[in-house]
């Protein structure tokens, strides 16, 4: 299979190539092409030309084209599935999952618009707010959902009338690559555009001045780096970034399916999703007995080297976070740190971990305080709600968090004193086009999706009309 990067309608090759592996059985994929400066030179030069006619298309013409982009996805989803497997080592449900998802974000965002708003009339002036497009957007994308995070992020740049230029990640360029050679005949050339590239080719989006807008889904010592470039030239930002995320299990639960609800939670994807929980606070009364029953369910994780079971686990995606998780293992060890239940000693194949849970470790130890993102459930013991609160919030990051009890009232009360930007309450994390998402301290700057996050792709002007 061919890949190219898409420059102002055109499928571009490359005379540096590079390759990535298959998480499931590390071996190599496709060759896809290195995108160089002169490459995003090109590219945002078409952007900024697109952008003098894309912005004035009608939103309802805009809207088509991402509608027959969602069609034509649907359409060709076989390959696209292929390919998003083999990239991620997602499970076939789990590949399903993610095209279902994008194909959501993109029909949302194929229903939307802002419309002006009247802010104030009197028999004197009108003050209306409308809300034109910033111009040329660059998108960098992580490897844990390739596909709907660059998708969620270009349907909403487009409706609003922005051009967009997309960098999906070295280890999961693939899928993004071919949706992209399908948007061409879809759009005018310049406005949906596709370089896959190292990290340096994120570095140089950052500092150009001819992008106006950076939005960034990745680590936050990456994000770190994109704020202080992208500031250089004063772009609009949105940073999603990484999180530790807890859930809450108040003692009036049903022990034995909000157990197994946790561990699925938790175990997403094998953890590797931003907003998996990485942290789980038991109330005492029922510490036992949910301990045991979530055992029970993460040791009933089978590992599928074929991908065809409907399991939801899944190798890490790549050698990097693959020996983060080690190392986290090996930490807690050196700790003396109890294991409820252990990856064990069995050879596994890929890049697989087998979920392990550890038995209230200390508030201060790695595996409490990191982002470890693979399939190590800590587990904690509360008494109190403000012991609780204090602890789960006692953290850098605030992306998100589950509350989990059987009186809704309480969960919501906890729920508002958490500081996060997401709360699901009696679910694990699933994150929908309809909520804004935004991360608090250091998860992230600005937010997407949802109504609000429409808006982080416009400037909002003000027209204040005399009568
Ligand atoms: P990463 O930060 O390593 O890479 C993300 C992207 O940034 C990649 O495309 C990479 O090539 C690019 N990049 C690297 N250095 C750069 C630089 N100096 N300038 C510009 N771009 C640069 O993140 P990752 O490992 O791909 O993804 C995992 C992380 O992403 C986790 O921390 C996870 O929590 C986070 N994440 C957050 C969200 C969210 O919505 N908040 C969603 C998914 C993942």
């Amino acid at each position: 299979m061919e890949f190219f990067n898409i420059v102002n309608s055109e499928k571009r090759q490359s005379g540096n190539l590079m390759t990535s592996l298959n998480p499931r059985t590390k071996e190599k994929l496709w060759n896809a092409p290195v995108a160089g400066e002169a490459d995003l030179n090109e590219a945002v030069q078409a952007a900024r030309q697109a952008f003098k006619t894309w912005k004035l298309v009608e939103v309802e013409e805009r809207q088509k084209s991402l509608a027959r982009l969602a069609d034509e996805l649907d359409a060709r989803r076989g390959q696209i599935h292929e390919i998003l497997a083999r990239e991620t080592g997602k499970s076939d449900l789990l590949t399903n999952i993610e095209i279902d998802d994008t194909l959501k974000f993109i029909r949302f965002n194929a229903s939307r618009s802002v419309p002006d708003e009247i802010e104030y009339e009197d028999g004197t002036v009108k003050i209306v707010s409308t809300h034109p497009p910033l111009g040329v957007v660059g998108a960098i994308c992580p490897w844990n959902f390739p596909l709907v995070l660059a998708m969620a992020k270009v349907s909403a740049a487009l409706v609003m009338g922005n051009c967009i230029i997309l960098k999906p990640s070295p280890f999961t360029p693939y899928a993004t690559l071919k949706v992209a050679e399908l948007a061409i005949p879809l759009f005018p050339p310049g406005v949906f555009q596709v370089l896959n590239g190292d990290n340096e080719v994120g570095r140089l989006m950052t500092l150009h001045p001819g992008i106006d807008k950076i939005t960034f889904t990745g680590s936050t010592a990456t994000g770190k780096k994109v704020a202080a470039n992208a500031i250089k030239t004063l772009k609009r930002m949105t940073l999603e970034l990484g999180g530790n995320d807890a859930s809450i299990i108040c003692p009036d639960v049903d022990v034995q399916a909000v157990a197994q609800k946790v561990a699925a939670g938790c175990l997403f994807h094998s953890g590797q999703m931003c907003v998996a929980t990485k942290r789980v606070y038991v109330h005492k009364d029922i510490f036992g007995e949910f301990r045991e029953a979530l055992v029970k369910a993460v040791n009933a994780t089978e590992i599928d080297v074929s991908g065809k079971e409907p399991s939801l686990f899944s190798p890490i995606q790549n050698d990097m976070q693959y020996r983060i998780v080690k190392d986290l293992l090996a930490d807690s060890k050196s700790n003396g740190h109890t294991f409820a239940c252990e990856e064990g000693s069995q050879q596994q194949p890929g890049f697989f971990i087998r979920p392990s849970v550890i038995d209230r470790p200390p508030d201060d130890s790695k595996i409490v305080t990191m982002e470890q993102f693979g399939p190590i459930i800590p587990l904690m013991e509360w008494s109190s709600e403000s012991d609780v609160i204090q602890r789960v919030n006692d953290t850098d990051s605030g992306l998100g968090s589950c509350v989990w009890a059987r009186d809704t009232a309480t969960a919501e009360r906890l729920a508002r004193k958490l500081e996060v930007g997401s709360v699901w309450i009696n679910s694990f994390e699933i994150p929908s086009p309809y909520g804004y998402f935004s991360g608090w301290k250091q998860s992230g700057v600005g937010g997407e999706w949802g109504r609000q996050g429409l808006l982080s792709y416009c400037h909002t002007q003000t027209l204040q009309i005399s009568k």
